[in-house]
């Protein structure tokens, strides 16, 4: 058969501007060539439907081995005892876990996604939202941090079946423990998501989620620089806390629980090729070269978040923790969408955020985050990341000026040459 030329031209395309730019943009990364190459192979072509060893399709003896390669790394890097690497997406993985755990019309304690939270942990406009009761904390405006004592009369106040922890723009890190003693308090079950820091939690550098909370789930295109995809954990606790029976009257574990809503709840056959690719980054990831990747990223984003503040700029939060800030530009006299646009121009790729207790809309918002995730990979170190800021400050500062925004856009292409991409 011909060659599609029209999207292997495209897909050129996009290489160059990956390769060209800084990529800023805090929930992306850049795959390893082998995580790609796997992600490319005639797995794609398999159906799997079900578990290894318990499958509803013949043929799965090579997949079979793959996806329990992939389940034992993931256990052994996050210290989990059970994990289900099927999820599409973490959207798709926190779909799972609230069709396992909840009852339509119970009621979700989540992070405001205002704040910085995520769609799919209770948005009215995600199903999340639709078919829960979503109740939200946020932060306090004095401190852009999370007040406990306040989740915790919340928590007491409204009664919710699950808690969510995690978030998708918050520079600082979570107290799962104290999560974890507000939701047994109330009866409720514990839900981290760790989508955006899964590599730092991986490599031991921010809190464990593991041992405190019942449940976990990720992605693993962020942080943890893996294919595109969702994954589900268990810590500690296996059983289900609600007690669950079967018609046999035994008590349901979770991990069966969790598999079943997983597959056949809410997915049909997985994506082995994308199965195998995590088993690849799972094992990168275990090594010790990850975690020097993931102190990098952590001290880029220290370096980054300083030099912003030097500069008269406010971070939400004042700084970050972790791979990511959010910089609100109110005093800045700039939108974020506005400052998203320039930056643009000069091949620097953020994303517009709101910023919490934004006034303006989520298409136009206050704020732009910024991550080193992806910057880090590419081999960028502190001093290369004081030369960005410099970049951004001089855009943001004159966002108009088409002659200063191309010089800038030359440097930034130019210096990228030095960090090969593949
Ligand atoms: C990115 C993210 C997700 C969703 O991941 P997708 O793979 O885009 O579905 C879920 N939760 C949080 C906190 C995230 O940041």
């Amino acid at each position: 058969m011909e060659r599609d030329k029209k999207i292997f031209s495209l897909i050129n395309d996009e290489l160059h501007r990956q390769t060209v730019g800084i990529e800023l943009i805090a929930s992306e990364n850049f795959t390893s060539k082998q995580v790609m190459e796997v992600m490319g192979t005639c797995l794609t072509n398999k159906y799997a439907e079900g578990y290894p060893g318990k499958r509803y399709y013949g043929g799965c003896e090579v997949v079979d081995q793959i996806e329990q390669i992939a389940i034992d790394r993931l256990c052994e890097l996050f210290g989990a005892t059970f994990a289900n690497v099927q999820p599409h997406s973490g959207a798709q993985a926190n779909a799972a876990v609230f069709l396992a755990c909840l009852k339509p019309g119970d009621t979700i304690l989540g992070f405001d996604l205002s704040h910085g939270g995520h769609l799919s942990h209770g948005s009215s406009v995600n199903f999340s939202g639709k078919f829960f009761r979503p109740v939200f904390y946020g932060v306090e405006q004095e401190t852009g941090t999370i007040d406990m004592d306040k989740v915790e009369a919340l928590a007491h106040k409204e009664k919710p079946k699950l808690i969510v922890c995690g978030a998708s723009a918050y520079a600082r890190d979570w107290d799962y423990k104290r999560f974890r003693a507000i939701a047994d308090a109330v009866g409720a079950l514990l839900l981290a998501d760790i989508a955006h820091p899964a590599g730092l939690i991986a490599k031991g550098k921010l809190n464990d989620p593991i041992p405190h909370c019942h449940i976990v789930t990720s992605t693993t295109h962020k942080t943890l620089r893996g294919p595109r995809g969702g994954i589900i954990m268990l810590g500690n606790d296996f059983e289900n806390p609600f007690g669950e029976k079967t018609p046999k009257g035994e008590l349901k574990m979770m991990s069966a629980i969790l598999n079943s809503a997983v597959f056949p709840g809410m997915q049909g056959g997985p994506l082995e090729h994308v199965i195998a690719a995590k088993a690849v980054a799972f094992g990168e990831a275990l090594t010790d070269d990850f975690g020097k990747y993931a102190d990098q990223v952590m001290l880029n984003a220290r370096v980054m978040a300083q030099e912003f503040v030097n500069r008269g700029y406010n971070l939400v939060s004042g700084g970050t923790s972790n791979h990511l800030m959010l910089l609100d530009l109110r005093n800045k006299n700039i939108s974020g969408k506005d400052a998203d646009a320039a930056l643009g121009k000069a091949d620097i790729t953020v994303n517009k955020n709101m910023v919490p207790f934004d006034d303006k809309s989520p298409f136009i918002t206050s704020g732009i985050r910024i991550g080193t995730a992806a910057i880090t990979t590419r081999g960028l170190k502190e001093q290369d990341c004081l030369q960005v800021v410099d970049w951004m400050d001089a855009i943001i500062k004159d966002p108009s000026n088409t002659f200063l925004i191309e010089e800038i856009k030359a440097k930034v292409n130019a210096s990228m040459q030095n960090f090969p991409l593949y």
